[in-house]
């Protein structure tokens, strides 16, 4: 049996500073090593302070992942050397005096599936290491210490995934709670990253390391598994080691660095004192906590009647479903989801184009509303959010520059219908066999109204008079 476990660690993106001094917590907008200090650089005398708020939304995490949360947290170092460590130590979480770290034991249901959670750890972000030109040849290796202490909270699980389906649903289902809970952004380069350990008939487990992004992930799983399956089958030894994701190749690497958890000479920050996190405390972070993606999801179906498939698309985007909450009214609920899901996704489908979008909730608002009203047509509504997504022009003002706003009465339609039924002898006679056909007729009739006509309506309408 293929036994799959994750480690994964996702920044804490929406915080203002680092783990332990105020540098920024964003320091993607920095130049190479402008956002860092004595602190984050390890200088001597030095002493790191503990960012409060870092430890409320870890803490949030795990009550999010049903872990249990103790009373008292601890810091420990953990030492290497590496060049993305300024410190020559980490600082982390451990649970070697039991539980210290801020989430104990959990789970997280994928589908009818228990993911079991190990622990959750809060620790900072080391450097990065940029090497420019390909590992063999390069010459050069650079070292970026803005990122050095930036708030990193790590989810181990246990090894219950079978399969890298399952992971991949499983880290699906994790990032969107992230998202939802306002910790995380993880569409956020590097934002979220992952280690995963692998074994196949109950074998030696070999971990994967230094995996980038959650879709690279999936296909370091399906090849490690592939790549022992293969030596189980020719009776070679699987050996316990560490590979690297080698993401120009695709494939995982013995790496030569062999450490154990020995070798890191764990032992207590003493710089940080023992950090209490009592009931009030715990009681008042459960009340700030947003409504979870369930039921929300719910809420929608039940209190606005949208289809459930809709509504689960609609609630697992925190984007999405702030924008929906933000927009919609009792009446236009439907609607407003209906835009979001069937045309919005579809022309804001990366994180530039969210950022670059003009539109505000009162434009989805109106739209809904001009579609309800009979205003504009559902197909129009589509034209309408392009042109907005660029300009964010007001809703009327589009509306009568695309000249969608005079919806067609009945008899004036009834004439255009006409006089496609005159041009189109053919496809009217193959219609009255062929129900398919009727759709090029009203792919007719929307041509000839700029697609202003409704076209259920127009379907009714040709049916009655082609029959
Ligand atoms: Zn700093």
């Amino acid at each position: 049996m293929t036994k799959i476990g994750l480690e994964i660690h996702s920044q804490l993106t929406e915080l203002q500073s680092k783990l332990f001094c105020s540098c920024k917590a964003n320091y993607r907008e920095f130049q190479p090593n402008e956002n860092i200090c004595p602190i984050c650089m390890g200088l001597p005398g030095s002493l790191p302070q503990l960012n409060q708020k870092a430890v409320e939304k870890a803490t949030m995490i795990a009550m999010a992942l049903n872990c249990s949360t103790p009373e008292k947290i601890t810091f420990f170092r953990k030492n290497y050397f590496y060049p993305d460590l300024p410190k020559n130590f980490q600082i982390t979480q451990l649970n070697i005096y039991g539980e210290t770290s801020v989430g104990g034991p959990g789970i997280l249901m994928v589908g009818d599936k228990k993911i079991r959670i190990t622990r959750i750890q809060l620790e900072e972000d080391p450097g990065r290491i940029i090497y420019e030109g390909s590992s063999e040849k390069n010459q050069i290796t650079l070292v970026d210490y803005n990122r050095a202490g930036t708030p990193l909270v790590e989810i181990v699980t246990e090894p219950d995934f079978e399969n890298p389906k399952e992971v991949r649903e499983f880290l699906n289902i994790l990032s969107d709670l992230l998202a939802n809970l306002g910790v995380s952004d993880p569409s956020l380069e590097g934002a979220m990253r992952a280690d995963a350990n692998v074994s196949i008939e109950d074998g030696n487990k070999v971990e994967i390391k230094n995996i980038g992004s959650f879709h690279d992930l999936e296909k370091a799983v399906h090849f490690e598994i592939t790549r022992q399956q293969s030596l189980h089958a020719r009776n070679i030894p699987i050996i316990q080691e560490t590979r690297h994701w080698d993401d120009k190749r695709k494939i995982t690497v013995s790496s030569r660095s062999k450490e154990e958890d020995l070798d890191y000479r764990y032992f207590l920050e003493s710089d940080i004192p023992w950090v209490r996190i009592g009931n009030q405390i715990k009681d008042k972070l459960k009340s700030e906590m947003p409504e979870t993606i369930s039921s929300k999801k719910e809420r929608y179906v039940s209190k606005y009647n949208i289809p459930a498939q809709v509504a689960d698309v609609l609630s697992s985007d925190k984007f999405y479903s702030d924008l929906f909450e933000k927009s919609h009214t009792t009446e236009n609920a439907k609607e407003v989801a209906n835009i979001i899901t069937t045309d919005l996704m579809g022309l804001v489908d990366t994180r530039e184009k969210r950022e670059s979008s003009k539109l505000t909730a009162l434009h989805l608002k109106e739209i809904a509303d001009s579609i309800q009203s009979g205003k504009i047509t559902r197909n129009s509504a589509k034209n309408v959010l392009y042109e907005i997504l660029k300009t964010g022009k007001a809703v009327s003002t589009v509306i009568s520059d695309l000249d969608l706003d005079n919806v067609f009465s009945e008899s004036e339609l009834l004439k255009i219908i006409e006089s496609v039924i005159s041009e189109e002898t053919q496809a009217v006679e193959q219609a009255k066999t062929n129900p398919q056909t009727i759709n090029y007729l009203v792919g007719k009739v929307m041509q000839k109204t700029k697609g202003k006509a409704d076209p259920t309506y127009t379907l009714d309408l040709l049916k009655k008079k082609i029959n």
